[in-house]
């Protein structure tokens, strides 16, 4: 049935040529005759080059809190212009965000501006080992904090006379295998692990680094009792805890994770939500930490706190503080999951929702997973038929299980009613291609 990508496909053989897998960044190629170009995004919706309409719950990873093309936003934005561009010397402006990020997250006493998250966690790790004065660190599996090399890491498991080994490895080639000596890698949730891996290293360890919602790994949160004993385990050892909150922050609720799940890090990274998709990111945390910030321990960067990012992020803040629209998002994602749970129920296909409604992972399976390594349980091949056939109906999720269905603002009644209507067609049609595939 109907979508033509005829315009995305021809102008992906000639991108190839140019650009490596067509396009600026690995996680939007999508094979090279489902890469998608864009042409224009607003509200909830975006159009791809060959006119094909979309509800788009992919929301560019997170960003668009508030729905693409938000006048106010871009307003506030197309103002700094007349700032007359990137100075690299600092605006008044930095303080009124650095203000009201310390106003809505209790943990930012103080606070820098970077342009990426992958740039914040950076920062992060950097003022983490100038604190302590130690290098090692913990990353927790299924986390995802940027494309650099202090986070590209995986856990590999061996089945050796009946015991399984595990070793930490690089996630990616051109990571110096060397560096994997600093890392530890750990199961979320898994608080005896994590009691072990600070029994045996904890006076090498600089930093515990933690996404308390993993927002690359279906949204599985960390339970309440996990993150008080980490909090515990980083006072006992003297590390630092950094909530990497670049997809919950601003928008699982005004603080963040931390607040809704009653954790204290100390440092914090964000971007994403913070500037409604202008590139603008954060690292903050305690006083105490962040002043190693000095002549000896740089941060920044030339578009660091840049006028437009800023601007773009000082509106985005005070109507995520000061409106119900975080509100709206949360009872948004609420509605949505309800009408896909009953459209799945229908059908008796296992599944819970994981995560937070804003942000919310589909788990095709009986019971919720506690850690990365759960994924097994779930039916990803089931998932992935329904998204093809969303994508194809008019509905944009990520193409990949592992990644939640992100809210905005934006999202209204008709976009429900039509997103029910096409998943209950998706779900369908993937049932039916399954029947036919077994038969
Ligand atoms: N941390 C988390 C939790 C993320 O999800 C991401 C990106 N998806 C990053 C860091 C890196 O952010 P950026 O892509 O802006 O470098």
């Amino acid at each position: 049935m109907g979508r033509s990508l005829k315009r995305s496909n021809e102008h992906f053989r000639r991108a190839v040529e140019r650009l490596p897998l067509g396009v600026s960044s690995n996680y939007r190629y999508w094979g090279e005759d489902r890469t998608l170009y864009m042409k224009r995004a607003e509200g909830a919706r975006l159009w791809d080059v060959d006119g094909n309409e979309y509800v788009d719950y992919r929301l560019g990873y997170g960003p668009a809190i508030l729905g693409y093309a938000h006048p106010a936003v871009d307003a506030a934005a197309c103002d700094a212009v007349a700032i007359g561009g990137c100075t690299a010397l600092s605006t008044e402006r930095e303080l009124e965000v650095a203000e009201r990020v310390a106003k809505m997250v209790p943990t930012a006493e103080m606070v820098r501006f970077a342009t990426s998250g992958a740039e914040a966690v950076t920062a992060a790790l950097r003022l983490a080992r100038a604190h302590t004065g130690r290098d090692a660190y913990v990353l927790v599996e299924g986390g995802f904090h940027g494309l650099f090399d202090a986070v590209l890491w995986r856990t590999e498991r061996r089945e050796v006379d009946g015991r399984t080994l595990a070793r930490v490895g690089p996630d990616a080639r051109g990571v110096p295998a060397m560096l994997s000596q600093l890392v530890r890698q750990v199961a979320l949730n898994d608080a005896e692990q994590l009691e072990e891996v600070f029994r045996r290293d904890g006076d090498e360890i600089a930093a515990l680094l933690i996404e308390p919602i993993q927002g690359n790994c279906f949204g599985i949160p960390a339970s309440r009792e996990y993150l008080e004993t980490a909090r515990k385990l980083c006072d006992r050892y003297g590390a630092v805890l950094i909530v990497d909150e670049v997809k919950t922050g601003f928008r699982v609720a005004r603080g963040g994770a931390q607040e809704l799940l009653r954790l204290r890090g100390d440092l914090c990274t964000f971007a994403k939500a913070m500037g409604n998709g202008y590139p603008i990111a954060a690292l903050a945390g305690r006083a105490e930490i962040m002043r190693h910030i000095g002549p000896d321990l740089p941060q920044g960067g030339t578009y660091a706190g840049h006028p437009m990012a800023l601007a773009a992020a000082a509106k985005t803040l005070e109507i995520l503080d000061e409106t119900d629209a975080l509100e709206r998002v949360e009872s948004y994602g609420l509605r949505l999951q309800q009408a896909l749970s009953g459209i799945l129920a229908a059908r008796g296909i296992p599944h819970v929702f994981l995560g937070h409604p804003s942000m919310g992972g589909l788990f095709l399976a009986d019971e919720a997973p506690s850690c990365a390594a759960d994924w097994e349980r779930s039916d990803d091949a089931l998932y992935d038929g329904i998204a093809e056939r969303l994508l194809e109906l008019g509905i944009l999720c990520e193409p990949d299980a592992w990644e939640p269905w992100f809210v905005s603002a934006a999202h209204d009644d008709v976009c429900l009613a039509e997103t029910a209507e096409k998943f209950e067609i998706a779900v369908d049609d993937a049932l039916a291609a399954r029947r036919r595939e077994r038969a």
